[in-house]
């Protein structure tokens, strides 16, 4: 479980979040939703712990990991730019985290293979990232990411980089690698289609606030506010 109290994040005299309190539950597919500058990335760097906040707490699992770095967080996130490093294969790539952490070299392959199946591309692992597509090089960075077993995955824009047709496909493929892991998943988008499609809850923010929080059913039909119901595409 993941808890976020009273938070907030000034940029100077820009207000990025202005006192968010959040919970989310093991297992979730939380999405952050909102247009352009509204703090959804914010948010996410800092339950990663790549950005502090100027005021508040958040928790894992009971702990206080509020002046924690990254690396002692059992949450892992997937870049925007998924950048995979050149001069290694796919496998290596993949693996290199594990290595990192002390795991063997035979274990850490057998665990990059079984995640490069679970993202449809168990033959990939001896190829180079420059021999890869857009998608592959996406779902690549996504198996790096799992390959960790974090608690929690963070995605920001995870599927922006794609086409229209390959967007659909991975937005099926994303939430059923979701459930298979029973993970949370906590993603940012600024399409509400997708937010409504794959997640379980949805958290609409506007100016660094949270607008409204509800299940897609739930926001769809009853939105809140006149900004949640232009932002979900209804008027009521
Ligand atoms: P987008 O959909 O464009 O990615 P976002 O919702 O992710 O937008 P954030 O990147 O979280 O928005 O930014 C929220 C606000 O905080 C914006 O006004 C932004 O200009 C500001 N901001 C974010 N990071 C910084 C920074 N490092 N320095 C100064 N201002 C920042
Ligand atoms: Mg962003």
């Amino acid at each position: 479980i993941i808890e976020l109290r009273n938070i907030s994040k000034h940029f100077g005299s820009v207000i990025g979040i202005d006192h968010v309190d959040l919970s989310v539950e093991d297992g979730e597919f939380l999405t952050l939703l909102g247009p352009s500058g509204c703090g959804k990335s914010t948010l996410l760097r800092m339950i990663g712990g790549f950005e502090e906040p100027t005021t508040g707490s958040i928790f894992l699992s009971g702990q206080d990991v509020t002046d924690l770095p990254p690396q002692k967080r059992d949450v892992n996130m997937m870049f925007q730019d998924y950048a995979l490093f050149p001069h290694m294969t796919v496998g290596q790539n993949i693996a290199y985290g594990l290595k990192m952490k002390g795991v063997g070299k035979a274990d850490a392959l057998q665990k990059a293979k079984a995640a490069l199946e679970l993202v449809g591309l168990p033959d990939k692992i001896d190829q180079m990232p420059h021999q890869m597509s857009g998608g592959q090089r996406q779902r690549i960075a996504l198996a790096r990411a799992i390959v960790r077993e974090p608690k929690v995955l963070l995605l920001d824009e995870p599927l922006s980089a794609l086409d229209a047709n390959l967007r659909e496909q991975m937005q099926v493929e994303l939430k059923h690698i979701h459930d298979k892991l029973g993970i949370t998943f906590i993603m940012v988008t600024h399409d509400q289609r997708e937010a409504l499609v794959m997640s379980d809850r949805v958290i609409v923010m506007e100016r660094g606030r949270i607008a409204q929080d509800g299940s897609p059913q739930d926001l769809y039909e009853h939105p809140k506010t006149t900004y949640v119901a232009n932002f979900i595409g209804t008027t009521n």
